[in-house]
């Protein structure tokens, strides 16, 4: 297993370090794991004067999979965009052809009241929203702001190819063959065509999965389906501008953006694994950080690059255990638990595995 590590800016070089501790533990018990270290991001800018240079180029393409920690920073925001650390973030979806965005929205009983939702609604709440992440409005053209008839004109362009949708609809399938069996496509079939297609290219490819459960959603009704009853979906498939917005509403669901992974896989399943938050600046270098979302992040790694579920679920189980024990990062302290730092945190779910 050849992991590129790129821990990034702010509290990603932190966190980043806590989820190689557990992979080190893997790694101790004689899995084969070799990991090495590049830039990305603002740390990049500074040292090669490319948000993702060359170095990190080869080391990402000859990797098996990526760990990302966070990119960004107030220092780097007046940037030309060509020198913006988010700009490589973008390149490296991109040269990696990161199509297939997952973002699971797990709210753990023990901060259910992180949550502004009411505990019956939220608690045991676990959805993976499934998000096209490399077509779309986001990518389409023609596009632009251009002076018509005398006033400003602004447009862009929905697409999407049959054999784009068709890949990322496979993907939600395989996910919820893995889970309750459950998909529901979201849309906006009743006014854009090119979500028609969606809906039609969804059908069709259910039909090769007759154990799984297809429904179809409209996105209008899917954003307010997300807050009413929650606990009714099981994965959500959509494409890159709803995914865009109802995996952060999604996410919020749960009020903890610092337990939430993510991951992004090409066709081959090799993935970028990352957790949802950014890189913090508010907290960086003061070991405070939770790092619970980086962990998952390698959890979700072994479960979908390397088909390793038994040291995925392994991992998950020993973060669940550490939130049971009441130990608990600043982001998600309650009074009468045990705050402890972001490297006490790494240490913990160590100790659990
Ligand atoms: P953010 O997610 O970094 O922070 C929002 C709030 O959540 C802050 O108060 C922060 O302290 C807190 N927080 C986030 N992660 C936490 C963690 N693990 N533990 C404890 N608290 C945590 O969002 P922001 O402040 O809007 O952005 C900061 C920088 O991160 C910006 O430069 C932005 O561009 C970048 N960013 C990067 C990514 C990425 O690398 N994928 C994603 C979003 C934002």
């Amino acid at each position: 297993m050849k992991i590129a590590v790129l821990p990034g800016d702010g509290i990603g070089p932190e966190i980043v370090a806590q989820a190689v501790k557990v992979m080190n533990v893997l790694k101790s018990e004689g899995m084969k794991i070799e990991t090495e270290e590049a830039l990305l991001g603002g740390c990049a800018v500074e040292a090669a004067k490319d948000p993702f240079p060359e170095a990190t180029q080869k080391l990402v393409k000859a990797a098996d999979a990526v760990l990302l920690g966070a990119v960004g920073g107030p220092q780097w925001d007046t940037n030309p965009r060509e020198l913006r650390p988010e700009r490589g973030l973008l390149r490296i979806r991109k040269d990696l052809g990161l199509f297939a965005n997952l973002r699971p929205a797990i709210l753990y009983p023990e901060l259910v009241s992180a949550s502004t939702l009411k505990p019956e609604v939220v608690a045991g709440l676990d959805i993976l929203i499934v998000r096209e992440l490399t077509g779309d409005i986001y990518f389409g053209q023609p596009r632009g702001i251009e002076i018509r008839n005398g006033e400003r004109y602004g447009f862009n362009t929905m697409h999407y190819s049959e054999s784009e949708i068709r890949r990322i609809l496979h993907v939600a399938f395989g996910a919820a063959r893995k889970r309750n069996r459950k998909v529901c496509s979201v849309d906006k079939m009743n006014v854009l065509e090119c979500t028609q297609l969606w809906h039609d290219v969804a059908d069709e490819v259910a039909k090769e999965y007759p154990d799984v459960q297809l429904t179809h959603m409209l996105v209008d009704n899917a954003a307010m389906q997300l807050v009413k009853n929650p606990k009714q979906f099981d994965v959500m498939v959509t494409g890159n501008m709803f995914g865009d917005i109802l995996s952060d509403e999604a996410s919020m669901l749960t009020g903890s953006i610092g337990m939430l992974p993510s991951a992004s896989l090409d066709q081959n399943n090799k993935g970028l694994y990352e957790p949802s938050h950014g890189s913090a600046p508010d907290i960086a270098g003061k070991d405070l950080a939770n790092p619970l979302a980086t962990i998952l992040s390698a959890a979700m790694m072994l479960r979908y690059t390397f088909a390793d579920e038994a040291n995925a679920s392994r991992i998950e189980n020993a973060v669940r255990k550490v939130l049971q024990q009441g130990i608990r990062t600043g982001d998600i302290y309650e009074a009468g638990m045990k705050k402890v730092s972001c490297t006490a945190m790494g240490d913990a779910v160590v100790a659990m595995m």
